[in-house]
């Protein structure tokens, strides 16, 4: 039984997409990049329990950069250390995909390694004005490990 509901979860990789399983945008925990690192802002990163910490400018569906709990070993909340002096330091690189992506070419993306986590983006070309690029959320390795041993 167990072992059926995985293989079945292995071949619906190739008919899902990321838009299926990404944690939207509104539910994500993400930094402004004007943040200071004080106690407070460490504070909620660490009991977010989050390791990947998306980081926007202005709008948070403008997300600019990514920073890592790790990144904060060396970082003294009594600095008040600016998030953008972290985020210029390290400058992990962004990685994004369409919401159409199927998972078995998400899963693959992962396992070259870059990254662990991506940004999805879709175009919207809804409105009267010209086509953008609109962020729908973010997925996971984890969010495609879970579609794949979820049992029901
Ligand atoms: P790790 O397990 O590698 O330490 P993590 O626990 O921070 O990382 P994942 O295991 O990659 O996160 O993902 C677990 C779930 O949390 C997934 O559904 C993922 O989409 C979601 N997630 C990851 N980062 C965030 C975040 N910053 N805000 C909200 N949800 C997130
Ligand atoms: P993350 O990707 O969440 O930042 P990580 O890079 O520290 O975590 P994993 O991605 O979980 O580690 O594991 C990558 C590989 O490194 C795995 O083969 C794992 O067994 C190995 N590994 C993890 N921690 C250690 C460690 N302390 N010493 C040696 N090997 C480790």
């Amino acid at each position: 039984k167990e072992e059926l509901n995985i293989i079945q979860g292995a071949l619906e990789l190739r008919t899902k997409t990321v838009e299926d399983v990404l944690t939207p945008l509104q539910d994500c925990f993400m930094l402004s990049l004007d943040a200071l690192l004080d106690f407070s802002t460490m504070s909620d990163i660490m009991q977010s329990g989050y390791t990947r910490i998306p980081v926007y400018e202005n709008a948070l569906s403008n997300i600019v950069d990514i920073l890592f709990v790790k990144d904060l070993a060396f970082v003294d909340p009594d600095d008040c250390t600016p998030l953008k002096t972290i985020t210029q330091f390290y400058k992990h690189p962004l990685h994004c995909v369409f919401h159409d992506t199927k998972l078995d070419a998400m899963l693959e993306e992962f396992k070259k390694g870059k990254s662990h986590l991506a940004i999805v983006q879709r175009v919207n070309n809804e409105g009267e004005g010209d086509p953008f690029y609109e962020v729908m959320g973010i997925v996971t390795l984890e969010d495609v490990i879970e579609e794949i041993i979820k049992s029901e």
